[in-house]
């Protein structure tokens, strides 16, 4: 049984921020410690009887770490339920293998590479796709045929632009062609906005960002508005497929949530100083971060998201593609990795990463802004820039 503290209703009245900080109060019921413990069983006692009135019959389905993190996920969401997985790629291609018959998808032209690339080939599973700019609302429309498109997938904030994509409109012009939309919602974090609560059906996080927040747990997780055929088929899916996320994982992963609220508010700050700052550095030809008025998402982002515009931004460099690799090979304090949302920062030159055939512009930098000193972090980059260029 997982053990709560809270009830529905106490949960649904709850601040994300306090939600996250007492763990949607979860605790050791025998010595009742406030930490639960890592339930690390892979296989539970049958009654003499034959039964499981435990309700818990082997680890790829019921584990009560995983669980507790998936209550957890679901309360930030406002979700009817939550499902963790061994990755982001693990949950976000698990909702293409749970569709039924062959599907229509329409997806963000920008998006994170990894799963961009696996959609492009997505025929092999008797499906079809079309990237489209969801930014842009007829390119939308024009995209989705009515009684062929049973999947929109979106997200924003999106990989490396930080493109951003109204939720509430395209979840009715998803809804309008009886699709599900599916938002990938990793960078917005849970803190930010609330994808379901705009109309989208499912969210989905790379767990393995900023929910868990410390670049050492790789996880995944879906949440859905209502339980669907679809969810039903995913969830079942996740025991065959063997998505299963381990139980000490997903007890980092419930730490690691704690600072959530904390974590992703002073890292849009501190990615919003540094964006306003390096807008009129000259090395610098331009800055992406919805935060600013300049971005073309910014308007939108007003509206969808509060409390910030994420940690996450990117740098144009003026003279090219190998003055961003030589600022990338300058930095100190910035660590140059692949990744984001941890709590340090990193820098990376991410055409290099995507390879051949990336949409991303050969001189842009991305930065995923940690917890350090926001003046130092500038320093850092700034000198970078000026011994680079
Ligand atoms: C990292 C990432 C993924 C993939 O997640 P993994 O946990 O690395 O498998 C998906 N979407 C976005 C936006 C990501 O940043």
């Amino acid at each position: 049984m997982v053990v709560a503290l809270m009830d529905d209703l106490t949960r649904a009245r709850l601040s994300a921020r306090t939600l996250v900080a007492q763990g949607v109060g979860f605790h050791e019921p025998v010595t009742k410690g406030i930490v639960p413990p890592i339930h690390m069983t892979t296989t539970y006692l049958r009654d003499s009887d034959n039964g499981y009135r435990s309700g818990h019959v082997y680890g790829h389905t019921d584990n009560v770490s995983v669980q507790q993190a998936e209550q957890l996920i679901a309360a930030l969401e406002g979700a009817e339920q939550a499902l963790l997985f061994g990755s982001g790629m693990a949950a976000a291609t698990s909702v293409i293998l749970g569709l039924e018959k062959p599907t229509h998808i329409v997806a963000s032209q920008v998006m994170y590479w990894g799963f961009r690339s696996w959609l492009r080939d997505v025929e092999r599973y008797g499906h079809r796709v079309t990237f489209v700019d969801t930014s842009n609302l007829d390119a939308v429309r024009e995209a989705v045929v009515p009684g062929r498109t049973g999947l929109l997938w979106i997200e924003t904030p999106s990989n490396p632009t930080w493109t951003v994509t109204d939720i509430a409109a395209v979840a009715e012009i998803a809804h309008a062609a009886d699709a599900i939309l599916c938002v990938d919602s990793t960078v917005a974090t849970p803190i930010l906005t609330r994808p379901l609560a705009l109309g989208a059906d499912i969210v989905m996080h790379s767990a393995t960002k900023y929910l868990n927040g410390h670049s050492d747990v790789i996880a995944g997780a879906l949440a859905c508005a209502r339980e669907t055929p679809l969810w039903r088929r995913v969830a079942k899916n996740r025991g065959q497929l063997g998505q299963a996320l381990s139980p000490f994982d997903a007890w980092l992963l419930t730490r690691g949530m704690r600072t959530l609220d904390l974590r992703v508010r002073t890292q849009s700050k501190s990615a919003l100083i540094l964006a306003t700052r390096l807008q009129t550095h000259p090395a610098v030809a331009a800055v992406l971060y919805p935060g600013l008025p300049t971005h073309p998402g910014h308007e939108v982002a007003m509206r969808q998201m509060s409390g910030g515009f994420g940690g996450m931004l990117s740098l144009r460099v003026a003279k090219g593609e190998k003055a961003a690799i030589a600022v990338a090979a300058c930095v100190e304090l910035w660590k140059r990795a692949t990744s984001l949302g941890g709590v340090e920062s990193l820098i990376e030159h991410r055409a290099s990463i995507e390879g051949e055939g990336s949409p991303c512009p050969a001189d842009l930098l991305r930065l995923s802004v940690g917890l350090e000193d926001v003046d130092e972090l500038y320093f850092d980059l700034t000198r970078a820039l000026t011994m680079a260029v």
